[in-house]
């Protein structure tokens, strides 16, 4: 919430309070953003439908997202297939020597990186476990499964979001760089709000059940219309409730 500075009677600064007038322009348009974001999402699920996927247990997510940062699905696959097939077991990976760790997953790029940061949370997990196994997670609630997760060196809220969402049925709102480009585009957040801020509000908006499908749904729009550079916006459904679209 927004705050903003004023002195105290020793003339430090403060953080102000927001007056109730600014707590109600705040609540009425997140009550806006709630309605668009349900609009968009039905176009988006009118156009691209349900996303089907096959679901992986949350060490397997867990490995995958690591090695998906920074690449394309393509790369990621490749390294995750090339790891599973020289490692019999996530034990197996755990304990392998680094440079065999990397070498498997070189596809995926930034492998003197991401080799370490799974073994760090492999050995993590099973310390604090007793096994490679993160299903506890399920049981707990949202902000405490989500603060144990980004309490791993190397985990981040896109990684932690992902796992939750997409193991867990946890209602949170994994933010990638299509999601932020496009979410920025249509105006379901201020311009200014960075990716991982934007994972709370759209957490808030999203409509309740729809994080899966809005989430996937984002990143294809993202991926076959609104490209980054040069937007398909003369082919786009969505230019009725796009900010970008309307001041172009
Ligand atoms: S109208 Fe253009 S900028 Fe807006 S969502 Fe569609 S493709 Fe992206």
């Amino acid at each position: 919430m927004k705050q903003t500075q004023s002195k105290d009677v020793k003339g430090k600064r403060t953080a102000r309070k927001p007056r109730n007038g600014d707590e109600a322009a705040l609540a009425a348009d997140e009550r806006a953003l709630k309605r668009k974001a349900k609009i968009v999402h039905e176009k988006l699920l009118a156009i691209y439908g349900e996303p089907q996927w096959t679901r992986l247990d949350g060490v397997s997510e867990l490995v995958a997202t690591i090695l998906s940062q920074n690449t394309n699905d393509g790369n990621r696959d490749l390294a995750y297939a090339r790891l599973r097939a020289r490692f019999p077991t996530w034990e197996a990976v755990r304990d392998a020597p680094a440079e065999a760790v990397i070498e498997a997953i070189r596809p995926a790029g930034l492998a003197n990186q991401k080799g370490p940061r799974i073994q760090f949370a492999l050995r993590r997990i099973t310390e604090e476990r007793g096994e490679l196994n993160i299903d506890f997670l399920a049981q707990m609630p949202v902000d405490e499964a989500r603060r144990w997760l980004l309490s791993i060196n190397g985990i981040g809220p896109k990684t932690a979001a992902i796992v939750l969402l997409f193991c867990y049925d946890k209602p949170v709102f994994p933010v990638d760089t299509h999601v932020h480009r496009v979410t920025g585009r249509l105006g379901l957040r201020p311009p200014k709000l960075t990716a991982d801020q934007t994972h709370d509000l759209m957490e808030r908006i999203c409509p309740p059940g729809a994080q899966f499908a809005f989430h996937i749904n984002l990143i294809r729009h993202g991926r076959e219309v609104c490209h980054a550079r040069n937007p398909q916006c003369n082919r786009c459904p969505l230019q009725r409730e796009c900010d970008y679209f309307r001041a172009a």
